[in-house]
């Protein structure tokens, strides 16, 4: 238990200890502390786009607040929203869901605590990609369930070897979750691995937690959905939100489309938890959802190159080397060959190189050796933060 100097007393309930937490933020608050020493910092941690919200998607929230939008509304979302939601998963899926399986939340992230909590029992085994979203993890431990490792390889384009899979499945699997665009690698999975899995799923009768936030951040390659698995509607829950595609972090706009009866539940956990998702925002998820796709477009197009030149000058460092990632806005080089673990490596280049950049354990015991980077800055600020990286790894 963690000793805490402010409050030696202080005692916490038990499952506080199963509780993980996302490196992202930690890092940033040392980068932030070594700014305000007067240090520069290239930040390449951050999964945020650094593009601002479409004008429109401003303005419809502005209008939403000057037509006295203040109050609350039903926990599931407001339908005009839900409604928009449905036609988003019928253009981009091609599968037909109903506004009574969508609840909206504050960001995607409650659809992944909800459905675990709401699902796992104590001891149940939930299947979660590793290097993956920090957060899987630690709601599976929290929620009592065991989480079970899945690897992802390099070698695989940092998808995951089929067999791996179906040796990790036991009676006791509940869940697998599966993450396309992948966050932090940049990978993608293919229909052959999403048919693969569902394959597996439907035939052990097992929920997949299909997390798409990253769906419209997709460079030369396809998007598969779970959702467009025949029968795995059923037993699939869509995880997907506003703040990657939008630029919309800040607002807390995110979604889950699943079987109605799991949205009843989930819904209930909204109640307890949030009562509803601010009413102006969900106002501006609708315009954003309706609205043109121009900006979107042109924010993929922007990571797209930089994308191309990340790869590029990472792969001129010594002992560096970084495959081509597909989707989403990050970056997974290899360091195993550099002399430094990678934690104490990217502790190193905040340090020394002051470059902020997340250490590949941060995602998971398979994250060892690798560094994940976000290039969701400026070009200019990118090839400085290489250019000290590249500096100050040769040195070592
Ligand atoms: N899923 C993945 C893979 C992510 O990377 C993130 C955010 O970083 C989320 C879900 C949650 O996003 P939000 O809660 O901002 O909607």
């Amino acid at each position: 238990m963690m000793n805490d100097e402010r409050e030696p007393d202080m005692k916490f309930a038990k499952r506080m200890e199963r509780l993980g937490t996302e490196t992202a933020f930690e890092v940033l608050a040392r980068a932030k502390a070594l700014e305000t020493q007067g240090k520069n910092i290239i930040h390449l941690e951050i999964g945020e786009p650094d593009f601002t919200t479409p004008r429109f998607v401003v303005e419809a929230a502005i209008d939403s607040l000057k037509r006295g939008r203040t109050h609350y509304t039903p926990a599931s979302g407001i339908p005009p929203l839900r409604e928009a939601i449905v036609r988003d998963v019928e253009r981009r899926r091609g599968v037909k869901v109903k506004p009574s399986q969508v609840v909206v939340t504050p960001g995607a992230k409650p659809i992944m605590f909800f459905c675990i909590l709401a699902l796992v029992d104590d001891g149940e085994e939930v299947i979660y990609p590793n290097p993956g979203f920090p957060i899987y993890e630690s709601v599976i431990n929290f929620v009592g369930g065991k989480a079970v490792p899945l690897p992802l390889q390099e070698s695989k384009d940092f998808r995951f070897d089929i067999k791996d899979l179906q040796s990790l499945v036991t009676d006791r699997t509940r869940m697998i979750i599966i993450n396309t665009p992948q966050n932090p690698t940049g990978g993608i999975l293919t229909r052959e691995d999403i048919r693969a899995i569902a394959e597996i799923a439907r035939r052990r009768k097992i929920w997949v937690l299909s997390d798409e936030m990253y769906k419209n951040i997709i460079f030369d390659a396809e998007h598969h959905s779970m959702l467009s698995e025949p029968g795995m509607p059923e037993q699939t829950i869509l995880l997907d939100g506003f703040s990657k595609t939008f630029s919309m972090t800040g607002w807390r706009l995110g979604f889950g489309v699943m079987p109605e009866l799991l949205a009843e539940r989930v819904t209930q956990l909204m109640i307890n938890s949030n009562s509803c998702t601010s009413t102006f925002t969900q106002d501006a998820g609708v315009a954003a959802l309706d609205g043109p796709t121009e900006e979107v477009n042109a924010m993929v197009a922007e990571f797209k190159k930089r994308r191309d030149l990340v790869v590029a000058e990472l792969n001129k460092i010594k002992n560096v080397s970084c495959i081509m990632p597909h989707g989403a806005f990050y970056v997974f080089p290899n360091v195993s060959k550099v002399p430094m673990g990678a934690r104490e490596l990217a502790n190193h280049l905040l340090n020394e190189a002051g470059v902020a950049v997340l250490s590949g354990t941060a995602f998971g015991k398979y994250g060892e050796g690798y560094l994940r980077l976000s290039y969701a800055n400026s070009v200019e600020n990118l090839l400085e933060g290489i250019r000290r990286m590249k500096r100050v790894i040769e040195a070592l």
